[in-house]
């Protein structure tokens, strides 16, 4: 399994040829006759929600490595191998933002598969928690710039640029609680 396209077989270093498998063009190894599975990689992104304001405002990160450095987005990032999607968006959290929580006072919001990116397809688990559910005050850890809450007004008055693709889950979660 590769998660960009293959031009090699990784068992064998055959370059590799399209083959339709299963109703889908796929790569195989013309020598060895592996198949390279392109497969979605699983992310996980937490939106933790400060209802205590006027106005609700959700913790977000400016980045400060590619893609989109500069841009606003959810702390999140890759799973590890044999870790629960809930406590990879919590360990995510906590690099990104110094913001700890429990993975079990995180709510699913959302699942969708991100639009790829260099041939890379993410799949990511959009949680939802509040903000009285963690501890810490917002630092900028790795991968950011900047870590503070943001209500979708004051985002919009700001002229700062929201990530387009995580954008809807950051205006999602602040009705999230009702
Ligand atoms: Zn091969």
């Amino acid at each position: 399994m590769v998660s960009r396209p293959a031009d090699y077989c990784p068992r064998c270093g055959t370059s590799l040829e399209s083959t339709t498998v299963d109703g889908r063009e796929r790569e195989r190894c013309p020598a060895c006759e592996n198949v390279i599975w392109h497969n979605p990689v699983p992310c996980a992104s937490v939106a933790v929600v400060d209802r205590s304001r006027p106005e609700p405002a959700v913790l977000c990160i400016e980045r400060a490595v590619p893609p989109g450095v500069g841009e606003w987005t959810l702390p999140g990032g890759h799973m590890e191998v044999g870790e629960e999607p809930a406590v990879a968006a919590a360990r995510e959290l906590e690099e990104e933002t110094g913001v700890s929580i429990a993975a079990d006072a995180l709510e699913i919001l959302d699942a969708t598969a991100m639009p790829p990116r260099n041939g890379k397809h993410v799949t990511t688990i959009h949680y939802v928690a509040d903000w009285t559910d963690a501890s810490g005050e917002p630092l900028a850890g790795s991968d950011a710039n900047t870590a503070r809450f943001w209500s979708p007004a004051a985002f919009d008055a700001s002229g700062e640029t929201f990530r387009p693709i995580h954008e809807q889950w950051f205006r999602a979660a602040v009705t999230y609680f009702g």
